[in-house]
């Protein structure tokens, strides 16, 4: 069973830092939401800087149909609000008339004060209503607001109200509901996790459904996991839906996977020998799949700079399951709750620095000189320059990573970088 944990006891060394900051915004969870879900359309309201960035970091859409774009509202629209407002209407309606196939529609906010400004959520219940049945709803994905996989905590936040309830049958017991797994996962992972809680009879639904029409039912009293780290928001929604999280560590790597799939377990009372028998070939496959890895990259010095929120699960996988030493584990922010198992699972002393004050923490890359630096794009190329392989933590939202089959992927992801620099040294 996973013991509750409290991270004060957990011995590692927690310090905050404030100041300049180098991480995306919440737009760029748009580019693996409108992936996963298959009938949605994200509509940023924003200025010509948000089309850059989406544009740039979903380069690879542009021979689909595309279903995110950018609204620009631009000076002139700062005439009145009130013609901003028509003008959002007349472009959403434009966009449905034009996409018969959009049954989900996110207007998605961002930083100009222009759209500040607009009440988007006003707007959005407006042009559901009259739009219906597509259903308008909206979010901030603001660099203000947001840090990159924020994103996605308040798109599924912002679901959440709109989920059916379940109706249990009568003679159900309490929590018949089954579990809801919320946190977007490759369809691949989410249908393999879906084959091992099917051989542990436990029901599940996922958050978010593939597509407007499959979004899940929930009900009071329902248990919940997170499969990401960062949905501190989500899990809030879910709670004032009467909903209760499992708290676990996360399905990164064989042993995070299996704490994950144990904390489910043990909340369905299911019976010891059937999870060792569903759970054994999975783990036996990642401990092969990971062999291989833990030979390049145990002893080496990893050093994470604050982006994705993943950041704590990784460091703990790499440490405990390939052997690596952590230097640092940056985080634009620790939720102490949901990551407590993370944090107990860390190496006694290892320095946790929540936020970022960027100078400070270059400054301590240099000095350590890891021998591997997860960081966003902005950084990977400088530190690149100056000698150091690095691991665009980026990579790791949009390459399914979760669950037994993925965990020897996981490791090639910062194994790679390591083997790349051999190479140029010899
Ligand atoms: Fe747009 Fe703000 Fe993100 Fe820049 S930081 S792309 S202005 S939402």
């Amino acid at each position: 069973m996973n013991a509750p944990v409290r991270p004060e006891s957990c011995g590692i060394d927690l310090a905050r830092e404030r100041g300049q900051r180098a991480v995306f915004c919440g737009l760029t969870g748009i580019v693996w939401l409108h992936r996963k879900i298959q009938d949605a359309f994200f509509l940023v309201v924003g200025s010509r800087t948000c089309a850059h960035l989406i544009q740039s970091a979903a380069g690879v859409m542009i021979f689909a149909e595309p279903r995110f774009a950018t609204a620009i509202l631009d000076e002139r629209d700062l005439a009145g609000l009130a013609d901003a407002e028509d003008e959002l209407d007349r472009v959403v309606e434009r966009l449905v008339a034009r996409r018969p196939d959009i049954r989900l529609l996110f207007l998605v906010g961002s930083c100009p004060s222009e759209v500040i400004k607009l009440d988007l959520s006003r707007a959005s219940l407006r042009l559901s209503r009259r739009l219906a049945p597509v259903r308008v709803l909206s979010y901030s994905g603001s660099g203000i607001e947001t840090t990159f996989t924020e994103g996605e905590d308040a798109c599924l936040a912002a679901l959440v109200p709109e989920l059916a309830e379940a109706l249990p049958a009568p003679e159900a017991p309490a929590g018949e509901a089954g579990l809801l797994v919320a946190g977007a996962l490759g369809d691949v992972v989410e249908d393999q996790f879906a084959r091992l809680f099917a051989d542990l009879g436990i029901p599940v639904r996922f958050l978010p459904g593939r597509s407007a029409g499959t979004m899940p039912a929930i009900a009071p009293g329902q248990p919940f996991l997170l499969a990401q780290p960062f949905l501190a928001g989500t899990a809030r929604a879910l709670e004032a839906r009467g909903l209760h999280h499992l708290p676990a560590p996360f399905p990164l790597g064989a042993e995070g996977t299996t704490g994950w799939l144990r904390a489910a377990a043990d909340a369905f009372g299911v019976d010891p020998a059937r999870f060792e028998a569903a759970t054994a070939p999975g783990r036996r496959r990642a401990a092969t799949a990971l062999a291989p890895h833990r030979a390049r990259l145990s002893g080496k010095r990893v050093f994470f700079f604050p982006d994705s929120q993943l950041e704590v699960p990784l460091a703990r996988f790499l440490a405990a399951e390939l052997g690596a030493e952590i230097v640092e584990v940056g985080t634009p922010y620790l939720h102490r709750g949901h990551l407590a198992h993370e944090i107990a699972g860390l190496p006694p002393g290892t320095r946790v620095v929540e936020g970022q004050s960027l100078d400070d923490q270059m400054d301590r890359a240099r000095a350590a000189r890891p021998d591997l630096t997860v960081c966003g794009l902005g950084l990977a190329n400088p530190l690149e320059a100056e000698g150091l392989a690095t691991k665009w933590s980026i990579e790791l939202l949009f390459t399914p990573v979760q669950g037994y089959e993925q965990a020897g992927d996981l490791a090639e992801l910062f194994a790679r970088p390591l083997r790349r620099r051999g190479l140029l040294e010899v």
